[in-house]
């Protein structure tokens, strides 16, 4: 059983609303948004973080779905974020990607 936040909620442990989906990732709203619109691009695969990645179409594809999922959202301006490492403020050791619009309070 996993003790990973995030793939608990790709297992839709926890009934979290995607707001965008597709064969390789699940994008969700962060719980502690840090702009207007803040969402979270999470691989259906666990990843520790940028530094495991060894998948490069995979990260194109994350990618991919960032922009997908921006205008899923109506957002034609945004910020990416990837936080790699404790010291950089990752918190959650499973890779994802920041999406953040509108009034960004980082
Ligand atoms: P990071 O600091 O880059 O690891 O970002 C982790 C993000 O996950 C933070 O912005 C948290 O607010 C967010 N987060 C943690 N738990 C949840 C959750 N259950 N649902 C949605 N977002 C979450
Ligand atoms: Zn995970």
């Amino acid at each position: 059983m996993t003790e990973c936040i995030f793939c608990k909620i790709i297992n839709g442990e926890f009934n979290t609303e995607f707001v965008y989906q597709n064969e390789y990732a699940v994008v969700f709203k962060d719980i502690n948004p840090k702009a207007d619109t803040h969402l979270l691009v999470v691989p259906r695969k666990h990843i520790e973080s940028l530094n495991e990645v060894d998948d490069e179409v995979l990260l194109g594809k994350l990618m991919m779905t960032v922009k997908e999922a921006a205008k899923v959202a109506g957002l034609k301006s945004f910020r990416t974020v990837i936080n790699t490492g404790k010291d950089a403020g990752q918190e959650v050791f499973h890779l994802h990607i920041h999406i953040l619009a509108g009034s960004i309070r980082l």
